[in-house]
């Protein structure tokens, strides 16, 4: 195999023409390799069974598992005949087998190899010392992989990248290690593994194929690639990969984004970042933060770094990392939400002055919102179905308070929406959080961006009102973020097809 990082495909078919299908089947997908797991076959597999597999990989890097229950796999059997398998691979033509370090150096079979340790519970004690011993192997390659409880735990196994003498691949299972599998080929890892399609997975957090090569841009990465990421809990869903390195794609700036799941709480946070900033050589230049780790950030880059709004909502979604280490804040949803309702009703930030506005809810959107609006002179009602919570928001940015159902009453010109009322699989799904349009009403904007069209939209639609669209607010909190840590004019057409794609696919 070359010295470039191999994007494998791992296969667990039950039987020798499935698996055979499935090797055709991903090396058309886009992998650039596969790996047989021959401990997912329902019987042990004869010479002749080998010889079809790797013959079906066509000249393709092959490698060859076995593996274990011990080390997490499926073979139960004897273990002289599971070496022996491995043995007999090898000398049938498979360009690497797997072979567990745990299996005793006289006993390992011949050929190149693999060696590999995993550990399902976490990371393995004494890391350094386990990396340093397979180094002393004769095997062309190590493999380590452990189980993460967060992304400092990818950082990790990065580290045993940059450690280890030979090829290695070190991975963190689970998805807060998604960084150390999508990143692999930046850090100069043997290979990746992936999976042929979601459910498919021979080992937690594997991506697909289709993942590692259309959103996270495996062909366009490189040593140099600037790293970019999401933190939160959960991120698994986050539309924020896809949108960003969409944007990468488009304007041809070397960057990759990657989901970074942090459990909750501060001390969470703080630890990652920690480790992050540590290692200077991963080149992260950008972080979004979402829920629940956006007030963290800002107590994190400091109030120093961030701007006057930013401070005042008590939030930032946007860091910005430089190339000595200097961290910078901003909160680009409220920019975002002011800008997208401004440029829907054609005037400038300051035109809002002296504009009567009603904000349906009292959380972190509409905190980001109200802080905004009424820092350019809008006169702000709340209407929370909590009226205290209203009441605390309001009186923070001297507002006035209600509750929502005096909202159907408001005297205001413009409602924004910043409930999740009407909200795709909420359970007001298809409800408006407004039983009627009051008549002063001209502009109407709501953040829920999924659906795109929301029953209060469709209501001021065919009431002949203003609409603004929760999905242009999305689509410019990211833009925004991106023409900060690049420089560059966003590509918002670009980004903005990538989200109406995806709400739109099942
Ligand atoms: P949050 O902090 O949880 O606040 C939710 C608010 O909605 C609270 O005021 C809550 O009232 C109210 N609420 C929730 N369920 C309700 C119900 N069934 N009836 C009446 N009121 C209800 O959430 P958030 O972060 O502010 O997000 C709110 C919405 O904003 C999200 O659903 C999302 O669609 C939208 N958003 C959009 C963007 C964008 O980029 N387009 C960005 C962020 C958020 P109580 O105080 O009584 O609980």
């Amino acid at each position: 195999m070359s010295p470039h990082t191999h994007l494998l495909c791992s296969l667990t078919s039950r039987d020798v023409a499935s698996m055979r299908e499935a090797v055709a089947r991903a090396l058309a997908d886009g992998a650039d390799g596969v790996e047989l797991r021959l401990d997912a076959l329902s019987a042990p597999p004869s010479d002749e069974d080998i010889r079809i597999l790797i013959g079906a990989a066509a000249g393709a890097p092959v490698v060859v598992t076995c593996r274990p229950v011990r080390e997490g796999g499926e073979y139960a059997g004897d273990e002289q005949a599971r070496l022996e398998l491995l043995q007999r691979a090898a000398k049938l033509g498979a360009s690497f087998i797997d072979v567990e370090h745990d299996v005793p150096a006289e006993d390992r079979p011949e050929g190149p190899k693999i060696l590999s340790h995993h550990d399902f519970d976490g990371i393995p004690d004494k890391l350094g010392e386990l990396a340093a011993g397979m180094d002393a192997s004769d095997a062309q390659v190590n493999k380590i992989a452990l189980m993460a409880s967060g992304p400092a735990d990818a950082l990790r196994a990065l580290d045993l990248l940059r450690a280890c003498g030979k090829r290695t691949i070190a991975l963190a299972m689970g998805e807060p290690g998604a960084l150390s599998r999508i990143a692999a080929k930046k850090f100069g890892a043997f290979c990746t593994y992936s999976a042929s399609a979601a459910g498919a997975e021979a080992a937690p957090g594997q991506l697909t194929v289709a993942e590692l090569r259309g959103t996270y841009r495996w062909d366009a990465v490189g040593a140099d690639t600037r790293l970019f990421g999401v933190i939160g809990c959960p991120v698994a869903h986050s539309m924020s990969p896809a949108i960003h390195n969409a944007a990468f794609d488009a304007t041809g700036f070397d960057g990759l984004y990657v989901p970074l799941r942090v459990e909750p709480g501060r001390d969470n946070f703080r630890r990652f970042m920690d480790a992050l900033l540590a290692r200077p050589w991963t080149d992260c230049r950008g972080l979004s933060v979402t829920i629940p780790h956006k007030e963290h950030a800002l107590e994190y880059v400091g109030e120093a770094g961030c701007d006057e709004l930013s401070r005042r909502i008590g939030a930032i979604n946007t860091i910005t990392i430089d190339s000595d280490g200097v961290l910078r804040g901003d909160n680009t949803d409220y920019a975002a939400a002011v800008d997208t309702l401004c440029s829907a009703m054609e005037i400038r930030r300051e035109g809002l002055s002296g504009r009567k506005i009603a904000v349906l809810g009292a959380g972190g959107a509409s905190r980001a919102l109200v802080a905004a609006v009424a820092h350019y002179g809008a006169e702000v009602t709340i209407y929370n179905r909590t009226l205290e919570r209203a009441e605390k928001l309001a009186e923070e940015f001297g507002c006035s308070a209600a509750p929502i159902d005096a909202a159907d009453d408001t005297d205001a010109e413009v409602v924004v929406n910043c409930t999740p009322i009407g909200m795709h699989s909420h359970k007001s799904a298809g409800r408006s959080p407004l039983g009627k349009l009051p008549p002063t009403v001209r502009v109407v904007f709501d953040t829920i961006y999924n659906p795109p069209r929301t029953p209060l939209l469709i209501q001021a639609r065919d009431a002949g009102r203003l609409c603004v669209s929760g999905l242009d607010m999305f689509v410019n909190q990211a833009a925004e973020q991106f023409r900060i840590w690049t420089g560059l004019p966003a590509p918002r057409d670009a980004m903005r097809q990538v989200v109406v794609r995806r709400l739109q696919s099942p």
